[in-house]
């Protein structure tokens, strides 16, 4: 098993790595423990963006990201947006909330904290991606799962691929409950594009606003070994990129 990054080297790893492969860097947001950074690589293909690490305590998401662009798997013909850790704060500290111990990923709606602010800032400055990957851990469960938002076409064999692919790493959660809520299939929920709590936006639901007409939140369980956690959310990320949807400028041709 290869040694995994240190989440204090993970920064300037990453952006090394994105240098090297003609992504461009923008520093969204300068934070204590490192800029909240953008990487972006223009291509004529659909807009794929990823974001990691806005809870600075799920690691594998970051690592994932930096693994992927190590490895080249951001093809060149997919307009690539990337966030690999948008609460460094968080991440060097190992705790969900950033330096002021807020939730960034409930501040969508009312952009409280200067990265949120930030981050939906830039978001906004541009045409919204076709497809959102959004890499997340969670500690109350064993399985992996996943929530899809969708405001087009219900694309089920989509969902069963990436339950497949992450299998050799963890089971598909179980219902009849997860986080919450009734999944459509196990490690499947399938959520509608509004906020559990109103008036506290994550990013999917903001995306999804922005007219991103479909997401996937990757959960893997905090609990098990870290070096599956990340190879569970590389495999999920490349099984959504067996079905990247048409780019808006080409659909109907
Ligand atoms: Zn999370």
């Amino acid at each position: 098993m290869a040694v995994m990054p240190d989440r204090t080297v993970l920064l300037p790893r990453f952006a090394h790595a994105a240098g090297t492969r003609g992504f461009a860097g923008r520093v969204l947001e300068n934070c204590a423990a490192g800029p909240l950074m953008a990487w972006e690589r223009p291509a004529g293909g659909p807009r794929v963006y990823i974001s990691a690490g806005i809870h600075g305590d799920e690691p594998a998401g970051p690592m994932a990201l930096l693994k992927l662009m190590e490895a080249d798997f951001f093809t060149p013909a997919v307009h690539w947006l990337l966030c690999p850790v948008l609460n460094p704060d968080g991440l060097a500290a190992g705790t969900r909330g950033n330096g002021d111990g807020r939730d960034l990923n409930r501040d969508y709606l009312k952009r409280r904290t200067p990265e949120v602010r930030a981050h939906a800032a830039w978001l906004e400055s541009q045409p919204a991606p076709d497809l959102f990957l959004s890499l997340h851990e969670d500690w109350e469960t064993t399985g992996f799962y996943f929530y899809e938002i969708n405001l087009g076409l219900d694309v089920p064999p989509r969902a069963a691929a990436i339950i497949e692919a992450v299998r050799p790493w963890f089971p598909p959660q179980p219902g009849p409950d997860i986080d919450g809520h009734p999944p459509r299939a196990d490690g499947w929920i399938y959520h509608e594009a509004k906020a559990d709590e109103p008036r506290r936006w994550p990013e999917a639901i903001f995306l999804a606003r922005l007219g991103c007409p479909l997401s996937f939140t990757f959960e893997t369980p905090s609990r098990a070994p870290l070096a599956r956690r990340i190879a569970a959310h590389m495999a999920a990320v490349k099984a959504a990129g067996d079905y990247l949807p048409a780019h808006k400028k080409t659909a109907g041709a």
